[in-house]
């Protein structure tokens, strides 16, 4: 059976961190990149808040070069998702798509999170082309232009918040008539004069040109109603998922199912497994945050093993 020192599960920002921290610490990590090599960067268009990019960077661009960069220090980095893991004594056992059997003394888990989509083709369609599900990363681009925002929980509300303080007009679409948000962030979207909440619709489709996103035909849930609104930016806030499948009954998980870690570090339920990126991260989930979390669980790591 192969051994491996470190084995880094995910190919995000947080993954390729830890393999450039780790492989130049000559720990000689093992990383395989799982279903969406590059991770959800790859499904943005321009990165323009990562530090040291003034001129802003694809996400394709980025997660190629971070790529690189671990690779030129040593990291093996491999094609393969991981299908199934045993956490119940060391080494740890891993098994990759459903037949290579790994040893690993180490693991730093990066497997990120996934967005939901609402699921309609015209929202696949216009994907990076005015649909996002990230206001902080993508809303810039629509500065003074009308957007909209589907949801009604905490990340909505803040989302179309943000949004309102560069847009012209923000909606807010939702599907019942009330918003599940916390008090604190309903009256902040209540008090933003530049934001209309559209109470009890559905987006019908997601509408648009070669340019990318015009507009959404939207429904009304009671009535059928249906209404056009003009918009450039349709941003997603319906909450998203851990992608944690293959970690159930290993890892201890919080109640949203992100992997626990204790505060201030990447140590996650079991001595020697580490968690880094969105995987454990319901609040911030931005590029350099997971990449800055990448670091800390390569440090963590590395300090645990040469203390065994
Ligand atoms: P939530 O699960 O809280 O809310 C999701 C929202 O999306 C709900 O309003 C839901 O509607 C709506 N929704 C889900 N599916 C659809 C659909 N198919 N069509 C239309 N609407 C849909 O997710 P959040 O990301 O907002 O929050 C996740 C967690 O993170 C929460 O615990 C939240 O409190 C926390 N959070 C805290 C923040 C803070 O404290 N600053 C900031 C952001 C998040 P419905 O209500 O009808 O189910």
């Amino acid at each position: 059976m192969e051994k491996v020192k470190v084995l880094i599960i995910g190919s995000g920002p947080a993954g390729f961190t830890a393999a450039i921290y780790t492989s130049r610490a000559n720990l000689s990590p093992v990383l395989y990149e799982g279903i969406e090599p590059g991770g959800q960067l790859t499904t943005t268009t321009e990165i323009e808040n990562f530090p040291g990019y003034p001129e802003g960077i694809t996400g394709t661009l980025m997660m190629e070069d971070l790529k690189k960069q671990a690779l030129r220090f040593g990291a093996d980095v491999r094609r393969g998702i991981i299908t199934d893991i045993d956490f119940s004594e060391r080494p740890f056992k891993v098994t990759v798509d459903h037949e290579h059997q790994i040893e690993a003394e180490s693991v730093i888990v990066c497997t990120g999170a996934t967005a939901k989509y609402l699921g309609l083709e015209s929202e696949a369609k216009y994907r990076g082309m005015g649909v996002s599900a990230c206001a902080t990363c993508d809303g810039f681009f629509y500065r003074k232009r009308d957007v909209a925002v589907v949801g009604g929980g905490d990340t909505a509300c803040e989302e179309a918040t943000y949004l309102a303080s560069i847009c012209r007009k923000v909606y807010l679409i939702v599907r019942k008539n009330y918003l599940r948000a916390s008090k604190a962030m309903q009256e902040r979207v209540f008090n933003t004069p530049n934001i209309e909440v559209l109470f009890e619709h559905n987006t019908v489709e997601v509408l648009g040109d070669d340019e990318g996103v015009t507009g959404a035909l939207l429904k009304h849930s009671v009535t059928g109603e249906e209404r056009t609104i003009d918009i450039m930016g349709f941003f997603l806030a319906i909450g998203h998922h851990p992608n944690v499948e293959v970690f159930k009954g290993q890892l201890e998980l919080d109640e949203q199912g992100y992997i626990k870690v204790v505060p201030g570090t990447s140590k996650t339920s079991v001595e020697g497994v580490f968690a880094a990126g969105d995987v454990k991260d319901p609040h911030y989930r931005q590029a350099i945050t997971a990449a800055g979390s990448g670091c800390i669980a390569a440090l963590d790591c590395e300090r645990w093993l040469l203390a065994q």
